[in-house]
């Protein structure tokens, strides 16, 4: 098994589901240890289960992977989020994944304002307050490390009924560029990452015919051959 990560203590928001989930699979089996979070809390639990036999166990005490749960969008969960998983494992995370995200879809001219204060909460303010947290502790211990922020090729784009949307996917986009200036004299690196289209649980909502639109969008893209 690889080991490339072994040294490396991950928080995953959003790793009860989708995305959050696979990259914890995929950091867990290159050999960190992940701290799996998610607001509901059982399907954090569910993908610590899935970690089991990638090298570490599942359960509590710093040598496993392990369940939290908390809502990003509310700072007073991620502090204690951040002090919960210091106090598992004796140290603040180094990878830190943002993937937690929502999306409350509706064309411009009938988007009600708590849509838009729903994303915007979760999507933007929740990578906010998690890359924040992350970053002080991280400061605090000197020991360096890398965040990770998923934005969305929507926030570059736009995409019909996602204004909500892509606002906050643009804000994550700038916020990361503007953290990535400030954390770098203290060895943090901050990133963003932009996914097309990913079949996830959140693209269940997503009508057929928006689909099968963005099926034909990505073939017509696509170069022959490949
Ligand atoms: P997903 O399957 O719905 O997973 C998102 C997870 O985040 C869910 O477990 C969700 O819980 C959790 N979550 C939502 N609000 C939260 C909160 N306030 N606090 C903590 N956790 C919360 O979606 P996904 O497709 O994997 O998306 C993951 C990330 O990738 C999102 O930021 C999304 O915007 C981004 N993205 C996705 C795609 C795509 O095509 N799938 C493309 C580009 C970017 P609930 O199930 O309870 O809501």
């Amino acid at each position: 098994m690889a080991a490339k990560l072994r040294s490396v203590l991950a928080l995953v928001t959003g790793a009860g589901s989708g995305i959050g989930q696979a990259v914890s699979l995929r950091l867990a089996r290159e050999g960190a240890l992940v701290a799996a979070s998610d607001r509901d809390g059982a399907a954090a639990e569910e993908t610590i289960r899935l970690l089991v036999g990638t090298g570490r166990d599942a359960g509590a005490g710093p040598g496993c992977h392990a369940a939290f749960q908390a809502d990003v969008a509310q700072a007073g969960a991620v502090q204690a989020l951040i002090e919960q998983i210091q106090a598992c494992f004796s140290r603040p995370p180094s990878v830190v994944v943002s993937c937690a995200g929502i999306t409350r879809d509706e064309f411009l001219l009938r988007m009600p304002e708590d849509y838009w204060d729903e994303v915007i909460a979760v999507n933007l303010k929740g990578t906010f307050l998690v890359t924040q947290a992350a970053a002080r502790a991280l400061v605090s211990s000197g020991s360096g490390g890398s965040i990770i922020n998923i934005s969305s090729i929507v926030g570059k784009v736009g995409n019909l009924g996602q204004t909500n949307y892509a606002a906050s996917k643009a804000g994550v986009e700038g916020m990361t560029r503007n953290v990535a200036r400030e954390l770098g004299r203290h060895g943090i690196r901050c990133n963003s990452i932009l996914p097309g289209f990913i079949i996830t649980p959140m693209t269940k909502k997503v009508p057929q015919k928006v689909l099968d639109r963005e099926v034909s969008s990505c073939n017509s893209h696509r170069v022959p051959g490949h």
